[in-house]
């Protein structure tokens, strides 16, 4: 892991990032909201921005989840020997089917990791 993300990792958890609640009521800044700026409903805190705002859900919730699975999908075709593995895991895009010479041989048809 690089220093610069280990650093930024940490001061999620200390939560000491520069969300509009830490201004307000950490720093004192007297002329900020603590409304999230991309919702407006809730306090901008480190737990809404990660897992909570209603606008993120749609769109960046679902980017990580889906670059999650994908190297949960690349790991479990590896252990099932489906695919070799020597595809970087931010370069690998999952097969909706996977098959090899085994599953022809004992009849198993397909082996479809996201079922
Ligand atoms: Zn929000």
């Amino acid at each position: 892991m690089f220093a610069e993300t280990e650093g930024f990792l940490t001061a999620i958890q200390d939560q000491v990032i520069l969300t509009r609640n830490y201004k307000k009521y950490v720093l004192k800044q007297p002329d900020i909201g603590e409304l999230c700026s991309r919702c407006g409903k809730e306090s901008e805190t480190i737990q809404h921005i990660i897992a909570a705002c209603e606008q993120l859900a749609p769109t960046e919730y679902v980017k990580r989840h889906d670059r999650l699975a994908k190297v949960i999908h690349q790991k479990l075709a590896e252990a099932a020997e489906l695919i070799d593995g020597k595809s970087p895991y931010y370069n690998y895009t999952p097969a909706n089917v996977l098959e090899n010479e085994m599953s022809n041989c004992t009849g198993i048809a397909t082996y479809d990791v996201w079922q």
